[in-house]
């Protein structure tokens, strides 16, 4: 490897600074409910890139009450998709920000496959493929039995378990066409969502490891 950036630099941690510089290209998917959120903050800790989530971002427009936001308010409450155009925008113009240069965790995009073949060309002209699709996996009862006691906990009584369900059946329905994409690349990258939140990310950070794609020195050493 001729990346030499951290290597001898007095750094605490000369492999995270190793990772943090060389970045990685990933994406990060799983149904509402199944701890993406989390996992997202830990991924994007451990590799130094950003953590990218259009909803947010589009959250963030609305709170603002920017041009934009204005423009997606109805759409983003009603829970319908922001079009393609508008979508595709904005994270082009994240990922040409500084700490974008070397490597993104995109959570939420690409939601369709227009976007898929957006990205496509927009990783292509910056020679920076992906790099893997984590997946996160959860039994759907399980998923649907925990989101229906925190309803209940937090006494928001119109999200009952069949609305929970239905949206779990959306989220399937509408992903897995992207997700066939990604396997048929070999991309992907399946993980047992249930456990602990330290569980969860030790078995990502293995599978990414497994293939080549962080920590590698850790790996060798030990
Ligand atoms: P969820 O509320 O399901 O976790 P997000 O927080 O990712 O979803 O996104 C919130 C909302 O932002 C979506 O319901 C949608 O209106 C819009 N949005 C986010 N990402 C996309 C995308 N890739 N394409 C179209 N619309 C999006």
């Amino acid at each position: 490897m001729s990346d030499s950036a951290g290597i001898g630099s007095g750094s605490a941690n000369p492999v995270r600074d190793r990772n943090a510089a060389r970045g990685a290209r990933l994406l990060i998917v799983g149904p509402p409910g199944s701890g993406k959120g989390t996992q997202a903050v830990a991924l994007s800790k451990r590799f130094g890139v950003p953590d990218i989530s259009t909803g947010d971002i589009f959250r963030h427009h609305i709170t603002e009450e920017t041009p934009l936001g204005l423009q997606v308010k109805a759409i983003v409450s009603a829970g319908d998709y922001v079009p393609d155009e508008l979508t595709n925008a904005i994270v082009t113009e994240r990922l040409s920000e500084a700490d974008a240069r070397n490597g993104f965790l995109l959570d939420g995009y690409p939601r369709t496959l227009e976007q898929v073949g957006y990205l496509d060309r927009l990783l292509d002209e910056r020679s920076q493929p992906l790099e893997a699709v984590v997946r996160l996996l959860a039994d759907q009862d399980e998923i649907v039995a925990r989101l229906t006691k925190r309803a209940h906990e937090q006494g928001r009584a119109d999200d009952t378990e069949e609305a929970i369900r239905h949206r779990q059946e959306v989220y399937l329905r509408e992903t897995a066409p992207l997700i066939d994409v990604y396997r048929e690349r070999g991309l992907l990258v399946e993980i047992d969502g249930l456990g602990d939140v330290e569980e969860i990310a030790d078995r990502i950070r293995e599978a990414l490891a497994a293939r080549g794609i962080g920590e590698i020195d850790e790996l060798a050493a030990s």
